[in-house]
Parts: C-alpha cells; structure tokens; sequence
C-alpha cells in the first residue's frame, strides 16, 4: 500500500523549512516513474493524528514522502507556487520553456517595476472590476502589505511614488529575483529550464499525473502528484507565455476564456503628416472620455502617446478595457480627448477670441492656449483644406474642438503587444483554491486566470497572491484513497498527442 504522511498539517506557517540536503528531490528524472519508496509501508500511522511540531518519521523518510509537486511556468505566479509548496514540505520541481526564469518579471523591471500599489484595500480591491470578489479573497493571503514585507525579507526594500505606486528601492526586477532564486535553490526547488509542457497530462493510477515535457534532449514523462500551471497569458509570447495551452485546456473540457489585449493601445487611422511629424511623443495632461452602448463613463486626466498606430501610454491603458469591450460590440469606440482639461470652456474661448493682430495663427494659439506641436497638430486631424481655415476664424467652435477633440479608436493592437491579458481559465471552472474542478489536484494561478487589471502594480500583485493561493490549496488538498484523486478526470492532450 502507499500512503502519505500527514502532511495536510504541514501548512505554510510563514516559517521555512530547513533544505532537505538533497538538491534533487523525488519527483521528476527523464522517463523515470517517481514513486515514493516502499520501505515508507513499514511506518506506523495507526497512533492518532500527527503532530506537526512532533513529527512521527525521521528526517530522512519525511524526504522521500514528500508531495511531488510540478509547477509549471517561472513567473512570478510560479515562483510564488513553488515557494509556498517548499515551505509546506512538498518536493518541488520547475519547468519552463524558457532557457531562464521570470522573462517578463525582468522585462517589467526594466522601466522601473511596479510591484503593488498602496491604495486603501477597499479600492486596491475595486482595481479588479467584476473579479473584485474573488481575486480579494486572494489578496486575503497576500495583499499589498503583505508582498512589501515578503520583498523585505529578500533584503529588497521598497518605497510608495508620488502617485501610490510600490517600487523596489533600485527600481529593477533582477535584484529581486536572483535573491529569491538563491534562496529558492537553497529550499530545495529544482529547476529545468527549456522543457516546454506538451499539453499533455494524464492521471495515474497512483492519484497523481504523468505529464508531459518537450526539450533539447527530447521529449520526458514526469509523474507528479500535484501539478501547478502558471503558464501566463499571451503578451509578448517571445518572453514564453504564449497562450498555446489555451486550446489544451480548452479541449480537456475546462472553461477557457479566449486571452485577449488588455492594457494596449488602440488603433487610429491617424494622416500620414500626423505620423511622420509626431508619432512617438507625448499627450500630457489630456482628459479621455467615452460612454459605452450601456451608457456607462470613462472620465480621467492622464498621459498618452501618439504612436505610428494609434495612441498607446498609461491613460489609454486604464481606458482599455470598456474600450474594448465597446469595439468588440459595437464597432469603433468614439471618443473626446480635453486637451486643455485644466481650463474652462469659457476660458478657452475668451482667449482664442482675443486680437491676433500680426502673428502667425500658430503663434496665437500657442500664446492664448499654450498649445503647441502633437496637441496643436491634432485639432487639425481629420479636417479638409477649407475646414481648418475656417474653424481658425470661429473661437467658440474651435475652442469647442480643444476641450471635446472627436477620435475613433479602430481596434486594439494585438494581444502580443499588450502589457497584459484579460481571459483566461474562467474562475467558475476553478474551486475556491484555484484547483480545476474538472482535473483535481492541478491548479492554475497567475494571468493566464480570466481577471485582469490596469497596471499600477495590480497585475504582479494578484499573480503573486494566487500563485500562494494555489499552492496552499494543492497542500490542503484532502488526500483520498488512491485513484480516487483524479480517477474522475480526463487527460488533457495536445493535438495529435490523444492516448
Ligand atoms: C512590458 C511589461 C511591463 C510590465 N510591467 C509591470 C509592472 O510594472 N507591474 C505589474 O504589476 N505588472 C507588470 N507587467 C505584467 C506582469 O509582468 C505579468 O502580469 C506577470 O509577469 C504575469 O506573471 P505569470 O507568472 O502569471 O506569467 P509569466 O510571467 O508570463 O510567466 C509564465 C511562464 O510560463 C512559461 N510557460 C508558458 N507556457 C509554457 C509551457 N507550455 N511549458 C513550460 N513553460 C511555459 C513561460 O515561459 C513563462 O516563464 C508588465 C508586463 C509587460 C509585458
């Protein structure tokens, strides 16, 4: 018979365990079934319950009883995971397709990363819309707070921007990694990188899974008895989140929103004088707003950017959403950029109103309105060769035009280009731990789940938060009698790969 030591009461108590002394655990060799040793048969578990401060079996049968834990996908949600299972004793291997770990973790650090926000719970919690209820009950393990006390104990300290936003003290991702890839390495987490997950994940008999893994050395089974996918999402696949497992999934029956752009920019058809003269700079201080078929307001002050495409920068991306849900129902978004938010229609007016006297009708503007250049060339968008010289001479209608500017954002770009995703694993087919309900004892965490958020530290947030969800769920997880576990569930294949 095989059994488990009673490590449900192996919780994560924030404490962690000390390293096992083997930097390779049971649990994943090329080809190798990986079962845990019989000799563990002879131990006595007919005493009562187990104690976890009085542990029953010596240090060295507790290392080769321990939960086979696979965590696919080394991003944040990932690592996160793998941490949370070394600490409730699990044995822990990675696997990432990636030649190394934390790819886009890295690329966020790059211009400075945002790993949470300090807003007041209430709001922090209302960033994350119609998930607001679910991924709070994730936050409950992990919240803002919380994640800048975790840095702390990484020897990386982090301070509130002006606008709220958390930041590490050196503004960049590595330092933070490497010091939690040591001491991950050191807890004993394996890691095997360039070994892409094919899909493919089968129960065992012994309640586990076998699955699947395509590398340079060709393709290896791995059983496991728990499996932890944090796959991501599907922007900028080249850093290894490419959004292939969504048609696996899909398959195997478990509710797949399809991943689209979230946090993009949205495409306008904009002249090529507009593009040639001004794509790459900054709109500051402009107000968007747009009313979508429900009748609902988007109404903020922020920063964008003309780009080649379209507009792009953090107003756009906080507007991305409702936008594209609106493109997606009814076609292009109209929307009115205020490109003098700070001052009055009134105002605007009085001032163009003014003599011009000898100056240039540029000069005018620039002098009554301060504006100049991209914000200038854009009231000229659109308007034919008699429009714009008439418009110049009518105050009202042009300051009207200034405060009110008519855009049509086509569609956004491509999900590849987007900071972020929104679909995902649909949380109605997850339990409250994160687990499928459809495949037991495999849980999923991180962005590649149907919630999205704008940026401000939001996103690192919540895959952080549900990647130890996840993994505490997998602890937690009633142990059955064997087969019993995932007996009920299908395999999940790649195409071509049906058993
Ligand atoms: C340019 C940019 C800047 C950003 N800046 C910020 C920021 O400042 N603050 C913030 O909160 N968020 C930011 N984000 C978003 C944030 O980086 C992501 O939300 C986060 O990395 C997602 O974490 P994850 O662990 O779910 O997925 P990922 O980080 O995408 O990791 C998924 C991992 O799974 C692996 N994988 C996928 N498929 C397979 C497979 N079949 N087999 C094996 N491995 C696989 C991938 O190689 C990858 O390593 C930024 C994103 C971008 C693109």
């Amino acid at each position: 018979m095989w059994f488990r030591v009673g490590w449900k009461c192996r919780v994560w108590t924030g404490q962690f365990p000390a390293p096992s002394g083997s930097s390779d655990p049971p649990g994943a060799s090329s080809g190798v079934r990986m079962g845990r040793r019989r000799r563990l048969a002879g131990a006595r578990l007919d005493s009562g319950p187990m104690s976890c401060s009085a542990p029953h079996f010596s240090a060295a049968v507790l290392a080769d009883s321990r939960l086979r834990a696979v965590v696919i996908g080394a991003g944040p949600a990932g690592l996160m995971a793998a941490e949370t299972l070394l600490a409730g004793g699990a044995a822990v291997q990675v696997y990432d397709a990636m030649p190394s770990v934390g790819r886009k973790f890295l690329l966020a650090g790059k211009g400075g990363l945002n790993l949470t926000h300090a807003e007041p719970p209430a709001s922090f919690r209302a960033r994350y819309g119609e998930r607001s209820a679910e991924v709070g009950r994730w936050l409950d393990r992990l919240d803002a707070q919380g994640l800048r006390d975790w840095a702390a104990e990484l020897g990386i300290q982090t301070f509130v921007g002006s606008s709220g936003k958390v930041f590490p003290a050196e503004m960049k991702a590595a330092p933070l990694l490497r010091a939690w890839l040591h001491r991950l390495r050191m807890q004993g987490a394996v890691f095997h990188m360039r070994q892409r997950w094919t899909g493919a994940l089968q129960p065992t008999s012994g309640a586990g899974w076998q699955l699947e893994f395509s590398g340079p050395d060709g393709v290896r089974t791995v059983q496991a008895d728990r499996v932890l996918l944090a796959l991501g999402g599907a922007s900028w696949p080249q850093l290894g989140s490419d959004g292939a497992w969504q048609a696996w999934l899909d398959e195997a029956g478990v509710p797949v929103a399809p991943l689209v752009s979230a946090n993009c920019g949205f495409e306008v058809r904009w002249s090529a004088f507009l593009r040639e003269r001004h794509a790459g700079q900054p709109l500051k201080a402009v107000r968007l707003r747009h009313r979508d078929g429900q009748g609902q307001l988007f109404e903020r002050t922020g920063e964008a950017v003309v780009s080649d495409y379209g507009l792009e920068g953090g107003l756009i991306y906080a507007a991305s959403a409702p936008l594209r849900r609106d493109i997606a129902a009814r076609g292009p978004a109209q929307v009115e950029l205020d490109l003098l938010p700070q001052r009055s229609l009134e105002e605007v007016t009085a001032a163009l109103a003014r003599g011009r006297g000898s100056r240039s009708w540029t000069n005018h503007l620039r002098e009554q309105t301060g504006l100049a250049g991209v914000k200038a060339a854009l009231l000229r968008e659109g308007l034919d060769a008699a429009a714009w010289p008439a418009l110049q001479t009518q105050p009202a209608a042009l300051a009207r035009r200034i405060k009110a500017l008519p855009l049509c954002l086509e569609a956004p770009r491509p999900v590849a280009e987007a900071i972020s995703s929104a679909g995902g694993v649909r949380l109605e087919g997850l339990d409250a731990s994160l687990q499928l309900r459809s495949h037991p004892g495999v849980a999923c965490a991180g962005e590649m789940l149907d919630w999205e958020a704008p940026t401000g530290g939001y996103l690192l947030t919540a895959c952080f938060a549900s990647g130890r969800v996840a993994a505490e769920g997998l602890l937690n997880r009633e142990v059955r009698s064997a087969g019993l576990d995932s007996g009920a569930a299908g395999p999940i294949c790649p195409p071509n790969r049906l058993p």
